[in-house]
C-alpha cells in the first residue's frame, strides 16, 4: 500500500509521530546538551514540536507536503531560540521547497529531501562534514540511500540507520561550530546532541511506515514507543 509513498495526509501522521517521540526523549537530549552545551537541546526540540504540533491543526486537511513543511519549518523557529530553532526550522522549509508539485513523497522524493536538508545546513549554519553538528547525521543520511531504493520504507530504513551511525561518530569528533566549540578537545567523547534529534526523527519516520506496512516488527516497535 505504500511502495508507492506517503500521502500528504500520511505525512502529517509522520509528522506527529515524531514529534512524540521528540517529547519522549527530550530529557536524554537535554542531557547530552548539558555534556557540551547549555543542557537546553531537548526543551528547543520539544517547544519546536509542540508549534508544529499546533499550526498542524491550524492548516486545512487538504494542504500538500510542501505547504505542511513550511509552516512547520516557520512555527518550530518562531517558538524556539538557540542555533538549533534556526537550522531544523531552516531545514524543514528547504525539505518543503525540494517536495513542491509532489504529491506523493516516494525514495526518489525522500533523498531529494534530505538533499535539501543538508543544503540548508550548510549554508544556514556555515557547518562543514566533521564539524560535530546535525549536519553529519543529515549528510550519513542522505549517503546511505541510493538511486535505485524501490520502497519508501527500505529508503527511511536505511536513512535512519546512517543517521544513527553517524550521531554516535559525532563522539569522535571535536566541535568547530556552536557553543560547544568552546570546549574544543573536550568535546571528544560526547556525541552531538542535534545529530542525535535528526536521528531520532528519520528513526520515527521509519517505525511509523513500517508498522503501517503490517510487518511484524514495525507494529510492535511502534507498540514501544506508545
Ligand atoms: P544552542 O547551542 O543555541 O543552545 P541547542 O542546544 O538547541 O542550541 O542545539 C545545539 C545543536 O544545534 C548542536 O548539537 C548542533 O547539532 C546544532 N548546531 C548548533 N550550531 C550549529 C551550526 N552553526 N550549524 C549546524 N548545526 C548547528
Ligand atoms: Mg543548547
Amino acid at each position: 500500500m505504500f511502495e508507492s509513498g506517503i500521502d500528504a495526509q500520511a505525512f502529517r501522521e509522520v509528522i506527529k509521530f515524531a514529534a512524540g517521540r521528540i517529547t519522549a526523549e527530550e530529557a536524554h537530549l537535554n542531557s547530552l546538551d548539558a555534556a557540551l552545551g547549555d543542557g537546553d537541546h531537548g526543551i528547543t526540540m520539544q517547544l519546536g514540536f509542540e508549534a508544529v504540533l499546533a499550526k498542524l491543526g491550524e492548516l486545512d486537511a487538504q494542504a500538500g507536503m510542501d505547504r505542511l513543511l513550511d509552516e512547520a519549518g516557520m512555527a518550530f523557529m518562531a517558538a524556539t531560540g538557540g542555533a538549533s530553532g534556526v537550522v531544523f526550522g531552516k531545514m524543514f522549509m528547504a525539505a518543503a521547497r525540494s517536495l513542491k508539485g509532489f504529491a506523493r513523497l516516494g525514495p526518489r522524493e525522500f533523498k531529494f529531501f534530505l538533499k535539501a536538508m543538508e543544503s540548508s545546513v550548510s549554508s544556514a549554519g556555515k557547518a562543514r562534514l566533521g564539524d560535530k553538528t546535525v549536519l553529519d547525521a543529515v549528510a550519513g543520511a542522505g549517503e546511505s540511500i541510493s538511486d535505485s531504493e524501490d520502497t519508501l520504507l527500505g529508503a527511511v530504513t536505511k536513512a535512519a540507520t546512517a543517521a544513527e551511525a553517524a550521531a554516535e561518530r559525532t563522539s569522535n569528533m571535536i566541535c568547530r561550530v556552536g557553543r560547544a566549540s568552546r570546549l574544543g578537545e573536550r568535546s571528544l567523547g560526547h556525541p552531538d546532541p542535534g545529530a542525535v534529534s535528526f536521528s531520532i526523527i528519520l528513526r520515527a519516520m521509519a517505525d511509523w511506515l513500517a508498522a503501517r506496512q503490517g510487518g511484524p516488527g514495525g507494529v510492535i516497535s511502534v507498540l514501544k514507543a506508545l
